[in-house]
């Protein structure tokens, strides 16, 4: 792969390729834009088939979290960290407290937090190193485990999506079909269901549906039929790339509002969802609530700030529908525009002479 090629279609100010032979520790750091705060990313630990692919994952991913933060009105920059490995057999304290001191050197341009293959107890790890960590565990005065907010922040938005796509926001009157009953798709679907709402579930792991239907009365639903469903909204939580050539045709419902990262596998297909008169809710403003948890941690944490803070994702998408509709625009190009516009605007701020 063609490394700065790529770096300058992206636009990312710094790659950072940290290695340390004695605890294995190959990983690499993507700050994509630090225009708005320092640069805020998970770290992902995956066994990567090649280099090139992980260098890939992590160069998409970054510039997708500056998107992500300025949208969630953070004055934070967008990063992403991704570590070789397998999650399950290769980590070690003195791996994470070696990235600990790498990601110290940095200086605070990079904030890192859980992602993928990693956990609360691995940043634990890290903070001994730095400061420039967050989504340690609430025992000791971190966030914990964001998904719970991811969830509620999704709840939130979907409120926007009914309220534009079906007149109101009646959990009562509306049904959902959601895929996957993981960290996010668990907690999202128990609270629609406290709320009134029918809920259809499904997932690769059988204890999980079962769990979901004793525990608040889902309805379990074969994995390949989810995007079959009719069904008000479709919520998809555990995947990538579900919005794709083969499901868009199948999807009985009206709107497309979940937690799972990167839902459309091409941003034509979100154009598709918009001309078939499926409301799509971009995925990295409807579960931005996690990433606004954690943030927090930053400035000491408090739980009721999270809450409020989470609250303000149907603002968000609200005026992403508003945007999309009065300029007739997919919902996934309205998003992007206000990201750079706030990005843009933030970084016209210079004070006068004298100021700096
Ligand atoms: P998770 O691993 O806890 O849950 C994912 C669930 O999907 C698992 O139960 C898994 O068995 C299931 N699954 C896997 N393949 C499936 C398939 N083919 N069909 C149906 N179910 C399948 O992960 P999570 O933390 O709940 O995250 C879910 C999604 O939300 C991911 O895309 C993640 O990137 C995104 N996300 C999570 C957070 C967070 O705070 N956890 C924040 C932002 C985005």
């Amino acid at each position: 792969m063609n490394l700065f090629e790529a770096v300058g279609r992206l636009g990312h100010e710094q790659v950072v390729f940290f290695h340390h032979r004695e605890s294995g520790l190959r990983c690499v750091i993507a700050i994509h834009n630090t225009a708005l705060g320092p640069a805020l990313g998970g770290l992902r630990m995956w066994p990567y088939a090649n280099e090139a692919d992980a260098v890939r994952d992590v160069l998409k991913h970054s510039a997708d979290m500056t998107h992500k933060a300025a949208l969630a009105g953070l004055n934070l920059g967008g990063a992403k960290g991704v570590l070789i490995g397998n999650p399950e057999t290769d980590k070690s304290e003195a791996l994470f407290r070696a990235l600990g001191r790498f990601i110290q050197s940095l200086g605070g341009r990079y904030i890192t937090t859980e992602d993928v293959g990693t956990n609360a107890e691995d940043m634990e790890l890290i903070r001994q190193e730095t400061r420039h960590v967050v989504g340690v565990p609430q025992l000791v005065g971190g966030s914990g485990d964001p998904s719970r907010f991811t969830a509620l922040g999704t709840l939130h938005g979907i409120r926007a999506c009914m309220e534009f796509k079906l007149g109101h926001a009646d959990l009562r009157r509306t049904s959902f079909a959601v895929q996957g009953a993981g960290q996010v798709g668990y907690h999202l679907a128990k609270s629609l269901r406290a709320a009134g709402a029918k809920v259809f579930i499904t997932d690769i792991n059988e204890e999980r549906i079962e769990h979901a239907v004793a525990e608040f009365g889902a309805e379990a639903v074969p994995m390949s039929h989810i995007y079959d469903v009719e069904a008000d909204v479709f919520s998809p939580c555990a995947l990538s790339a579900v919005i794709n050539e083969d499901t868009v045709p199948r999807l009985r419902c009206r709107i497309v509002a979940g937690g799972a990262n990167n839902q459309l596998e091409s941003e034509e297909l979100g154009t598709e969802l918009d001309r078939r008169g499926i409301l799509y809710a971009p995925d990295y403003a409807i579960n931005a609530g996690g990433l606004m948890n954690s943030a927090i941690e930053l400035e000491g944490y408090n739980e009721d700030r999270a809450l409020r803070s989470v609250a303000r994702i149907h603002d968000i998408i609200s005026r992403i529908l508003t945007l999309a509709a009065r300029n007739n625009i997919p919902t996934w190009q309205a998003a992007r525009r206000l990201a750079e516009e706030r990005i843009t605007a933030l970084s016209r701020i210079k004070l006068p002479y004298g100021g700096r």
